[in-house]
C-alpha cells in the first residue's frame, strides 16, 4: 500500500493505515499550526492514544492556552505534559542565549528520549511538512531510524492546512495570526517576515534550525 503513496496522498489515509500497523503510536506536539491540524485527523481516523507535549518552562501564555483548549477538544485523547527536572536557569547564565544546542537537550531532547526510552513506541506521528523550511524539503511520509517516524502532513502546503483550520474550526495559537508562523520557546522565537521560511523565526541569529528532536544525533 504504502508504494502506492505520492504527494496525492490523503493524510488520513496514511494515518488509518499507522494505526493498523503500529497501533502503539504516539503524537508528539508542540501544537503548532501544523500539530492542531494532525491532532483533528487523527481525531477523525480514530486515535485514542496519547499526545505528549514538552513544557520547557519557556513557552508561551498562549501556547499553554492552546493546548488546553485541545485537551478540552479532544477528551479521548490522553495529553501528558512532559518538563526537564532541572530548574529555569539555575546560574543566571540564560543558557538559552549562551549554549542554545545545550538547553534544547536539557529541555526539550532529554525528557522526551527517557519518557520513550520507557514507553518504548513503536513508531511517532508527526506533523511536520515539506514547506515548513528548506531543511525539510525531502521529508517523506515514512522516516526509518530508530523508531518509525510517520509523517501524513508531509506533503500539505501551509495554504492547505489553513484551509483545514478554517473549515473545521481549529483553535490555533493566537501568536500565529501575529506572524509567528512557528513558535517555539519565547527566548528563542520571533515573528517571521514575508517571504520567510515558516521557520525562519526560530533561533534567528544564532546558527540553529532545529531543537535537535528530528535532525542530528539525537534524533528520536
Ligand atoms: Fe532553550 Fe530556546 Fe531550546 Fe527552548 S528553544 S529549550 S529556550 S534553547
Amino acid at each position: 500500500m504504502t508504494e502506492q503513496w505520492d504527494e496525492h496522498t490523503d493524510p488520513l489515509e496514511v494515518i488509518r493505515w499507522a494505526l493498523v500497523n503500529y497501533p502503539d503510536l504516539l503524537i508528539t506536539s508542540a501544537f503548532n499550526l501544523n500539530g492542531v491540524v494532525m491532532l483533528e485527523l487523527a481525531a477523525l481516523a480514530g486515535y485514542t492514544g496519547e499526545v505528549v507535549f514538552v513544557d520547557t518552562g519557556y513557552h508561551f501564555p498562549e501556547t499553554l492556552a492552546t493546548r488546553d483548549q485541545l485537551i478540552a477538544r479532544y477528551p479521548q485523547m490522553q495529553f501528558v505534559t512532559l518538563s526537564a527536572n532541572v530548574p529555569l536557569d539555575p546560574w543566571g547564565q540564560e543558557q538559552f542565549r549562551t549554549d542554545p544546542d545545550g538547553c534544547c537537550r536539557i529541555r526539550k531532547v532529554a525528557p522526551l528520549r527517557e519518557y520513550l526510552a520507557r514507553k518504548k513506541p513503536s513508531a511517532l506521528l508527526n506533523a511536520r511538512s515539506r514547506d515548513q523550511a528548506l531543511t525539510r524539503r525531502h521529508l517523506g511520509f515514512l522516516e526509518f531510524g530508530e523508531r518509525l517516524r510517520i509523517n501524513p502532513l508531509a506533503y500539505w502546503s501551509r495554504q492547505q492546512l489553513e484551509m483545514f483550520v478554517q473549515t473545521r474550526q481549529l483553535p490555533v495559537n493566537p501568536l500565529y495570526r501575529a506572524g509567528f508562523l512557528s513558535i517555539g520557546c519565547w527566548p528563542c522565537t520571533r515573528a517571521v517576515q514575508a517571504g520567510e521560511d515558516v521557520r525562519a523565526g526560530r533561533w534567528s541569529g544564532q546558527g540553529k534550525t532545529e531543537c535537535g528532536l528530528w535532525v542530528g544525533r539525537q534524533s528520536l
